[in-house]
């Protein structure tokens, strides 16, 4: 089975250009090494960028943001819980920046609103007392693995085939042109080969690693941020700190936890990274300035991931730009690859990928994920090939009490039906 694209990665960025080439009417084969969102997508910090948080210092980052957290809600309402976020300054500092940061907003045309301290501790009863300025912004909260999944369903209805377990393990290179992928089948342990026109290197902390495979360099700086998980919802909105970003600046409040974060520190292996007591206690104490319940707080767990930031010469991971960048490589010639982005941005880096891979590839049609909505809104109607084991389990969640937390079990076990369906359509026994 010869495909036009194989994407190497199921993280944001993969499954959305999967989405965007089968929407093209391409012939397209998703390759995961582990499970879909099992990379940084599924690790990150849950907010759906206004943009905001960049609009100072990564003002092209903050627009592409915040016209994607437009689009993210209107195909996907179902992974999305419009929270809201406050931007609040804690302390003189904070409050000095407040003019530059409301410039940065009218310039990256973000709504926003100065909120009457008084109010807005009314509204976020958690929120410190002390706070000096407060300014409301359209953040969100997106639901990492719920989207992913989604998309990943919605590539394979438009004919994508999405393949877990499947490492890239090496590229076949025939004159300046790649002609397959050797593929490690971790569910059945032997290698396998896969050939396609072009091949999207979307490995994410890893796209180095899979760049050279071809023998070309990918310059990424891999930069990993520690989240910390806490047991109660302290807040209805967002709750960011007003000054240029920072480590532990951010609270999300992910259905009933909280989630603080994040740090930033260059790595050297994405596959071996360590939370130290000290960086729970750093961000405890960072978000307890903004929310002093954090302080008080049982925290459940932390975990961490791998920013594949773009990488510049004299730059630490903080100040680096979260902007993304797409290369077209000369050879071999049918490889494209991303570097950095945002998950708020995974729709527009598939977007760009999808658009490089028609250039090479001659197709005209143009990108329609803007419209689609993704799949998931209706989990058990949608879906024309599911087997009665699974509808029946689906449905089942449809007027009971746990309709809504259904979700995700629905879409997992989807996602294992088509990855299941996948293998055997391109010949992989399961
Ligand atoms: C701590 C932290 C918090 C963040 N919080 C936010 C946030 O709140 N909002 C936001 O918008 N962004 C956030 N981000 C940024 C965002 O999460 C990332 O930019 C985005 O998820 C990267 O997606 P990706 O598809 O490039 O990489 P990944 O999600 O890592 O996907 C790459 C995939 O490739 C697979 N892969 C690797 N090698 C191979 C191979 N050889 N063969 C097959 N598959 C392979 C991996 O298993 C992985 O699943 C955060 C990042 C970090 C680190």
């Amino acid at each position: 089975m010869e495909f036009d694209v194989a994407i190497i990665g199921g993280g944001v960025n993969g499954v959305f250009t999967a989405l965007d080439l089968a929407l093209r009417g391409l012939k397209v084969v998703l390759l995961e090494k582990g499970v879909i969102g099992g990379g940084t997508s599924g690790k990150m910090h849950g907010l759906l960028h206004s943009g905001a948080r960049y609009v100072v210092t990564d003002p092209k980052a903050a627009v592409e943001c915040a016209e994607e957290n437009k689009i993210i809600a209107r195909i996907a309402p179902h992974v999305v819980d419009d929270t809201g976020g406050y931007f609040v300054a804690v302390t003189k500092d904070d409050l000095d920046f407040q003019e530059e940061f409301i410039s940065g907003l009218r310039r990256a045309n973000i709504d926003y609103k100065i909120i009457d301290t008084r109010d807005a501790v009314r509204e976020e009863p958690n929120l410190n007392p002390e706070v000096k300025a407060v300014i409301e912004v359209p953040d969100k909260v997106v639901y990492a693995r719920e989207l992913l999944i989604s998309a990943a369903i919605s590539a394979y209805i438009e004919g994508a085939l999405v393949i877990q377990n499947a490492e890239v393990v090496g590229l076949n290179i025939n004159g300046d042109e790649i002609t397959s992928a050797v593929v490690r089948d971790g569910a059945k342990g032997d290698i396998k080969r896969v050939n396609a026109k072009v091949f999207v290197n979307a490995a994410g902390p890893w796209a180095g690693r899979v760049a050279g495979m071809a023998g070309i360099n990918v310059d990424i700086m891999p930069t990993m941020g520690v989240m910390v998980v806490y047991r109660h919802r302290l807040a209805r909105r967002v709750i960011n700190r007003m000054r240029p970003p920072s480590d532990g600046d951010i609270l999300v409040p992910y259905g009933h936890v909280s989630i603080m974060g994040t740090t930033a520190v260059i790595v050297d292996d994405p596959d071996n990274l360590t939370i130290s007591k000290d960086d729970i206690e750093f961000l405890t104490s960072e978000g307890s300035q903004m929310v002093p319940a954090l302080a008080r707080e049982p925290v459940i767990r932390a975990y961490a991931s791998v920013r594949p930031l773009i990488n510049m010469p004299g730059v630490t991971g903080r100040e680096a730009t979260r902007d993304f960048m797409v290369v077209r490589h000369e050879r071999p010639k049918n490889l494209v690859s991303v570097i950095g982005g945002k998950f708020t941005t995974g729709r527009l880096v598939g977007e760009r990928l999808a658009d490089e891979v028609s250039k090479f590839l001659g197709v005209s049609k143009a990108s329609r994920t803007k419209e689609h909505t993704l799949f998931g809104a209706n989990p058990s109607s949608d879906i024309k090939d599911l087997d009665q084991e699974t509808i029946s389990i689906v449905k089942s969640f449809e007027g009971t009490i746990d309709e809504e937390r259904g979700l995700i079990a629905s879409l997992t076990l989807i996602l294992h039906h088509i990855v299941h369906r996948s293998r055997s359509l391109i010949g992989w026994s399961t």
